[in-house]
């Protein structure tokens, strides 16, 4: 017998369908003829495109992808810094989606196939132990958003990194890039679907902002089908009646506070700093680096590194419009062309959580019968 998660049923879908067709028809009749929700998170993209979700709604609901690739933001710089590490005998550490990312000229992979010494691993802790068993000079080179983030903090706290082991981190915090979208983005949204797994550290407390100052209607949802289309239905709602407030749909798992050993933890081993994004720019208070106490794990100033400014964006790769919902990937001439998951060109073409491999891999699907699981 097939399992259908209550997030899956397809009755309750049907009515959220007639429900949502409802309130746009009548925001319709208020004289708005377009609406744009955004969708923080690289996995609600992918709830959103895997089950077809915008062939149910309403042409005249726009839902756009956000900025919520962590593997996507990360500047060619980085990239660059790592292989010229590993061309010196350094062995890298690094995520398999990072590998592919590439730089201003190339990936870890290619170099690899150079002769450039990396290694991809699941997490963290695997590269820990590689560490201590190979006993050679390595870097960690680890991106991530705020879910990550406490994890590689726990290590540092228990003091339980080998001497040998070094980082290369560029961690990124999403409150200040969603901000960033409504002060700057040629996109004016109506409403925010907000990140389930990050509000899951940060708390609901992190976006009250976007209603707060942005007048923004936001939602915390999760990432099943039926998650979506309560946000979808209730930012209408909200449209509708001409208020904004932030609604936390992801109560299961989401607190108003958030995980707070997790904060207390991540605080204690970093420090906000203006963070550079790939293609995008500077933004502030965005990023985090070690504390002054950890400076001694720091590959840039174990190894007196500079992270240059490289070519974060290729000609005519779309990818940082992409990324600030300015472009879809299909307005790019590259997309399943010259640019496809096997062979990337830019970043949001390479992660399971870019907006340009989604769409390649299930874009174009229909709304996927009854929500049930292949
Ligand atoms: Fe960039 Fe490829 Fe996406 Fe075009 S399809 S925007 S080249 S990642």
């Amino acid at each position: 017998m097939k399992f259908i998660s209550s997030y899956r049923d397809p009755k309750l879908a049907k009515r959220l369908h007639e429900l949502i067709d409802q309130l746009v028809s009548r925001l319709e009749r208020q004289g708005v003829s377009r609406i744009k929700i955004m969708n923080f998170c690289g996995t609600h993209e992918h709830t959103i495109t895997y089950y077809g979700i915008r062939s149910l709604v309403p042409s005249s609901l726009d839902l756009i992808a956000g900025p919520g690739c962590p593997v996507c933001i990360v500047p060619a710089g980085y990239i660059d810094t790592a292989i010229k590490l590993a061309m010196e005998g350094v062995t890298i550490y690094t995520y398999g989606d990072m590998y592919r990312v590439p730089g201003s000229y190339e990936s870890l992979a290619q170099a690899r196939a150079k002769g450039a010494n990396v290694k991809v691993v699941y997490g963290f802790m695997d590269a820990v132990r590689l560490a201590r068993n190979e006993k050679k000079e390595a870097v960690f080179f680890g991106v991530g958003f705020e879910t990550t983030q406490p994890t590689l903090a726990s290590w540092m706290v228990r003091d339980a990194i080998p001497e040998n082991l070094k980082l290369l981190l560029a961690l990124r915090l999403t409150p200040p890039v969603m901000r960033y979208v409504l002060r700057k983005s040629r996109v004016d949204l109506d409403g925010v679907i907000a990140p389930g797994h990050v509000s899951t550290i940060t708390g609901a407390k992190a976006w009250v902002f976007l209603s707060k100052e942005f007048n923004v209607p936001t939602v915390i949802a999760g990432f099943e089908p039926l998650d979506v289309l309560i946000a979808i239905a209730e930012i209408l709602r909200q449209k509708l009646h001409g208020y904004s407030r932030l609604y936390n749909e992801y109560g299961r798992v989401v607190t108003w506070d958030g995980n707070l050993r997790a904060q207390e933890i991540t605080d204690k081993v970093f420090e906000v700093t203006d963070g550079y994004w790939r293609g995008i720019g500077l933004i502030p208070s965005s990023s985090l680096r070690l504390r002054d106490k950890y400076a001694s794990l720091d590959a840039i100033d174990v190894y007196g590194l500079k992270i240059e400014k490289g070519i974060d964006t290729r000609s005519g790769c779309k990818c940082n419009k992409v990324i600030l919902g300015e472009a879809k990937p299909t307005d790019c001439p590259f997309f399943m062309k010259a640019c496809t998951p096997a062979h990337p060109l830019g970043p949001c073409m390479v992660s399971s959580e870019g907006t340009c491999h989604i769409w390649a891999k299930y874009g174009g699907r229909l709304l996927l019968e009854k929500f049930e699981l292949e």
